[in-house]
């Protein structure tokens, strides 16, 4: 039977993999644009990467898949994704955090939902640190206790001691950092030490028909140190380290896929380019789990945030109403102005910083119980966006017994990579789907 492991890397841009290449520090992805096909990811649209992606994993336009943004929620998915589908015609699966997954399904294999979310449900249960993981990085932010879970959780999962030692360099660097450019690429790295390892282990131990691999870092540190590519920045090396972390993730998969006959995909969703200097600036972002902890309402309410605004919903096992916590949002006082504008709807809160303060960040906050904080607290001073993303240099790469060796093929669409799965399974394609099978990939 056909078996297919597919890698979907956010932000992952063919600029730098060639910059990088060029310097033959990309071994791998070079050996699989040699031994492969390999192709520009064009979307289309906003780039967005929830859309994108759902686009990638159903074959479809976002009119029927209906995952527009981060704030989409499991009800707005109007369309079966790959592994729903192959799972109903009795393939094993295994499913590594990607974004429009809310809730793990009971596949004959593994489910990890969407990293985003601070809910996590997993299967099968053995697995339930993973998901863990993601909520305790977004709610501690890698305090010690939390890196003492950490290892014994990684421990006991026998991963590697030289894996270990390398989290271990980076948390203890991570204890003397603060702001958010020093601290970002720390937390990414370990993100990625951590999860192309344990997704490594779970590929080698369920043996699945078919497997999908979630990555967001790429994403986030393109965003900020894109700039940093001049060598006289002290950030110059964050984005070349963390495309050779995954090149060794992509060896190591892809010597497994060699000796286990699966053909192996890798995609992003977009690429990146820098971001025109005039339309930098930097923002101001809501600390929101802190504040929700400073509210007392760290355990009912939980809040989405992406830009200066940040989406609130109170949880589902909550029985408090969300006036309450309207209330104390609307009370914060900063220099004696509310600092936050609302946007109340029936079921949530929409809520943006009243941005008057400036680069006064020791301004001081008052909150509805009266403590005194300062604003830097409560709000995070960030340097501006330097990367954008970019439709021009999106990846897809693709090797295995049945795929032309060393070709490059013309621009392909997010949507062409569902059916061209599914023909590899030799399954029919359903006629609703927006892309088509890249007939030219295969040897014939
Ligand atoms: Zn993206």
């Amino acid at each position: 039977m056909e078996k297919i492991i597919l890698l979907a890397i956010d932000g992952l841009s063919w600029n730098i993999i060639e910059e990088l290449k060029a310097k033959k520090q990309l071994k791998n992805i070079e050996e699989i644009t040699n031994n492969g096909v390999s192709a520009v990811l064009r979307a289309e649209g906003f780039l967005s990467s929830p859309k994108i992606f759902c686009s990638i994993f159903t074959g479809k336009k976002v009119e029927k898949h209906g995952i527009r943004d981060f704030y989409s929620k499991e009800e707005d998915l109007s369309s079966k994704q790959i592994w729903d589908i192959l799972h109903e015609k009795g393939y094993k699966i295994g499913v590594y955090r990607p974004l429009s997954v809310w809730s793990a399904k009971k596949f004959d294999g593994f489910c990890i939902p969407s990293p985003m979310l601070l809910e996590k449900s997993t299967y099968p249960e053995e697995l339930h640190f993973i998901g863990d993981l993601d909520k305790m990085a977004r709610s501690e932010k890698y305090s010690l206790t939390f890196l003492i879970k950490i290892f014994w959780k990684l421990f006991k999962f026998q991963f590697s001691i030289k894996g270990l030692f390398k989290i271990i360099k980076r948390s203890i660097s991570l204890s003397f950092k603060n702001s958010l450019e020093e601290r970002m690429y720390l937390l990414k790295e370990i993100e990625l030490i951590i999860h192309t390892n344990l997704y490594y282990k779970l590929l080698k131990k369920y043996k699945t028909h078919f497997t999908v691999f979630f990555d967001y870092s790429f994403d986030t540190l393109s965003h900020i140190y894109w700039r940093s590519m001049d060598e006289k920045s002290k950030y110059f090396d964050v984005l070349p380290n963390a495309y050779k972390i995954i090149d060794i993730f992509i060896g190591k998969v892809k010597s497994f896929a060699e000796k286990n006959n699966y053909h192996l995909f890798i995609c992003s969703d977009h690429g990146f380019e820098e971001l025109e200097t005039k339309k930098r600036r930097n923002f101001r972002t809501i600390n929101v789990l802190y504040l929700l902890r400073e509210l007392k309402f760290y355990y009912d309410v939980y809040g989405i945030y992406m830009t200066q605004t940040v989406v609130f919903r109170m949880r589902p096992n909550s029985s408090r109403p969300l006036t309450d916590f309207k209330r104390a949002i609307e009370s914060i006082k900063c220099e004696g102005k509310q600092l936050f504008n609302i946007r109340p709807t029936s079921k949530k809160l929409i809520v943006r910083i009243n941005d008057f303060f400036g680069d006064n960040r020791n301004f001081k906050v008052e909150l509805p119980n009266g403590k005194k904080l300062n604003l830097d607290e409560i709000i995070d001073f960030n340097p501006a966006h330097t990367g954008d993303h970019s439709e021009n240099y999106g990846v897809f790469m693709i090797q295995g017994s049945r795929i032309k060796k060393g070709k490059k093929i013309e621009d392909i669409t997010p949507y062409d990579i569902t059916p061209t799965i599914l023909s590899l399974f030799g399954e029919p394609i359903p006629p609703e789907m927006d892309g088509r099978v890249l007939t030219e990939i295969f040897d014939s």
